[in-house]
């Protein structure tokens, strides 16, 4: 079965062709990702109308590179997917819409995937981690821990009560004078950094439900770094690194902190699971990765992080979780609405608009 998969929810315009074979494994044949990483640096954050604009121009090439690459044409395809949300309504509508085109002119099913979803099945793809499973989801628009007991099953266990921690990265990058995206500079900065120097708190470290806060860890951090400014504002890079690295263990252990709490709880409720599974564009954080090898060898659970281009928002992650729907029955129907909101447990994720 050949899926392609198209993902414009947020900054990345992507396409990909995945095949899963007779065994249910998934191959990646093709991962095209075009980043607007550069139409959006001057801003400082993504702005909802350029990101729009810049899906519309580059989605078709995209898409034809991604079949190139896969050495498939169209007509061989099994299934279109896209993200279908959640994410900026705008994106989320180029390439469901491109989508919807290809579905009819070939007549092949449709499949709208939750992004979120996608991030989530990741694991399955790289890993071929079997449910039931401890996920970590870690992006920049979410924090969630989730027990994730099937496709479209998804119980959730904690959530952040603020910020996500990727906002978290980027917002600290911001206020320390760090280019944008701020999560893998922050990480830059971090490794000549010392991260002892500033004890940096640990929110809600202790509490019996693994729910996150990341607002008062941003505060503190401002606070260390606006009483080391000189006149002009300016920070020595030393400075700049030792906040990146407190920054970085604080939230690493506070990650650990709450992923034990989800472990329990997963056990309390659901069994043992086969794994804890990170997913989502903050799992390509190496420090982070290093904290919950450790935390999830002193359960006795393995750890299981997609590469980091896998972490990141792209195709294949969708073609995977639209062949995975597909396998369960689950298309969509060409009218199906791009959404901007999309919660992963709520029961619209686990109903497909239209079944088979
Ligand atoms: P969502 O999936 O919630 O809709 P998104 O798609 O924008 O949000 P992703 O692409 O999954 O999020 O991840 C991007 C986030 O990951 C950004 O906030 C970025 O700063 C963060 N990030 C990326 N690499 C790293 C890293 N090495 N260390 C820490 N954070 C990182
Ligand atoms: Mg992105
Ligand atoms: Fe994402």
């Amino acid at each position: 079965m050949l899926v392609l998969g198209i993902e414009t929810t947020c900054d990345e315009t992507a396409a990909a062709v995945v095949r899963v074979g007779a065994d249910g494994r998934g191959t990646i044949l093709s991962n095209v990702v075009r980043t607007q990483i550069e139409d959006h640096a001057p801003y400082g954050g993504v702005v909802p109308e350029i990101a729009a604009r810049a899906h519309v121009e580059v989605v078709d090439r995209v898409v034809a590179e991604a079949l190139r690459q896969a050495d498939t044409k169209a007509g061989d395809l099994d299934a279109v997917a896209a993200a279908g949300g959640p994410g900026l309504v705008g994106g989320v509508l180029v390439g469901l819409t491109t989508a919807k085109a290809m579905a009819l002119v070939l007549g092949k099913p449709l499949v709208a995937v939750n992004h979120l979803e996608a991030h989530a099945l990741t694991a399955r793809l790289t890993d071929g981690v079997a449910f039931p499973f401890l996920l970590l989801l870690v992006s920049g628009g979410h924090t969630q821990l989730l027990a994730v007991t099937g496709v479209g099953a998804y119980a959730k266990l904690g959530t952040t009560i603020d910020d996500a921690i990727g906002e978290a990265f980027d917002k600290v990058a911001k206020l320390l004078g760090l280019p944008y995206p701020g999560g893998p500079e922050v990480e830059r900065r971090a490794a000549g950094g010392d991260p002892r120097r500033f004890a940096f708190p640990r929110p809600l470290q202790g509490r019996p439900e693994p729910d996150f806060s990341l607002s008062g860890l941003k505060t503190a951090v401002r606070i260390a770094a606006d009483g080391l400014r000189d006149p002009s504002g300016a920070l020595t890079e030393k400075d700049i690194a030792d906040i990146c690295a407190s920054f970085q263990a604080a939230v690493a252990d506070m990650v650990a902190d709450r992923c034990r709490v989800a472990i329990r709880l997963f056990r309390e409720r659901h069994g043992e699971p086969t794994a804890l599974v990170v997913a989502g564009g903050v799992g390509a954080n190496q420090t982070l990765r290093a904290v919950l090898q450790k935390t999830a060898e002193a359960v006795g659970l393995p750890l299981v992080v997609p590469p980091p281009k896998l972490c990141t928002d792209n195709g294949a992650m969708i073609a995977w979780a639209g062949a995975e729907r597909l396998g369960l029955g689950l298309t969509d129907a060409l009218d199906v609405a791009p959404r901007a909101r999309w919660p992963l447990d709520a029961a619209a994720a686990t109903i497909g608009s239209g079944r088979l």
